[in-house]
């Protein structure tokens, strides 16, 4: 969908590479390009590049979609990654991540949103809920509701954690920001300056005293979801759509994403190309071609006439015009493409090899 390079190719590791060579490899990348170090005006770009293949191919999670479904882009790439990106820093003596990435990529802004994803604290689990649609439903698109069981906000509670009648209480550790600064003095230049969570509200900015009886304070239940889902007209087999906010919620209340992947069925008449083009196999007679004729061929709306000029050739392909299925992103329809298979009878009747013979002497003598 997208023009980006490979993945495993911009950090220079196989398809099977394990969590620990792919750390490695970004590492070194790292270590090249990061722009603290390096100045060329290339670097900020191959840094960027970089890092959205380590966001991605280090979490299992977005790895295994990314191997079935390519790039996805956008913030979600990104997101629930920082603690991966700030074991690599450290330890590499880099400091405030954080600055850096939202310098390189234009931070709040460059995403539509928070970089990481609400404050670097993370969304809950997405879910992945597969979707079978037949080429008539690519063509009209499809409109269905299903019923997801999830980790949703608990209703007891309102999703605070805290039993009725209670409150929680800011931390006072952190003063409610869920999150600790921390300065390091790298040489006598420079000072790095580290978020990391707090340790005593686990980042969540409050504490709870006194926990809610049906969630014992996680401010999650499990529960029954009526969504509503919309696939547009003209999607492609392997797609995946986001809904945003409809996946599970995590500790600190923030959803993540229902994302549907799409798989198109195969069809029993028509072979789906390119540019929303359909390829249909037409069985043809000799005489058909040769003295021309209409024929039907069905559609997807129904059935349309073909018309065949007389000597029609049988590799030339004929077209039913906007007949095929809509382009996703782009206006019109594609075409029917229909391919001619001259058919050779095998059983002839008596009067049918003389008629022939006759015809093929007639033929010669032209
Ligand atoms: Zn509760
Ligand atoms: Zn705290």
């Amino acid at each position: 969908m997208t023009s980006k390079r490979d993945y495993y190719e911009v950090l220079g590791v196989q398809k099977n590479a394990s969590k620990e060579e792919i750390k490695n490899a970004y590492r070194k990348l790292a270590l090249q390009y990061h722009p603290d170090r390096n100045k060329d005006p290339g670097a900020e770009e191959k840094f960027k590049e970089i890092s959205e293949a380590y966001a991605v191919l280090y979490d299992d999670e977005k790895r295994s979609r990314y191997d079935r479904f390519g790039h996805v882009g956008g913030e979600e790439v990104f997101r629930g990654s920082e603690a991966n990106f700030e074991e690599v820093f450290r330890d590499m003596g880099f400091g405030g991540f954080r600055d850096i990435f939202e310098q390189v990529f234009g931070g709040r802004g460059g995403f539509g949103g928070d970089f990481f994803g609400f404050g670097g604290r993370r969304a809950g689990r997405d879910i992945v809920y597969d979707m079978e649609l037949t080429l008539e439903d690519v063509l009209r698109g499809k409109k269905e509701e299903v019923d997801v069981p999830k980790l949703d906000r608990c209703d007891r509670c309102g999703g605070s954690g805290a039993e009725q009648g209670t409150k929680p209480r800011k931390c006072s550790a952190c003063d409610g920001q869920g999150q600790t600064k921390r300065v390091y003095s790298q040489n006598r230049f420079s000072t790095f300056v580290t978020v990391e969570p707090c340790r005593t509200c686990h980042g969540k900015g409050q504490v709870i005293d006194h926990p809610c009886g049906n969630c014992r304070g996680t401010g999650r239940a499990t529960k029954q979801k009526r969504i509503r889902i919309e696939i547009p007209p003209g999607v492609e087999d392997g797609m995946a759509m986001q809904l945003r906010g409809e996946g599970e919620v995590s500790e600190y209340g923030i959803p993540g994403d229902l994302v549907v992947r799409i798989h198109v069925k195969k069809d029993p008449l028509f072979e789906r190309l390119e540019n929303g083009h359909l390829l249909y196999n037409l069985d043809v007679k000799f005489t058909d071609l040769a003295l021309g004729t209409e024929l039907k061929v069905p559609t997807l709306d129904g059935s349309e006439k073909l018309k065949i000029q007389q000597g029609t050739q049988p590799e030339g392909l004929l077209r039913l015009k906007g007949k095929g299925l809509p382009r996703y992103g782009a206006s019109g329809r594609g075409d029917i493409i229909v391919k001619l298979n001259v058919r050779v009878p095998t059983k002839l009747t008596d009067r049918q090899k003389s008629l022939l013979k006759e015809l093929d002497r007639e033929l010669d003598t032209n």
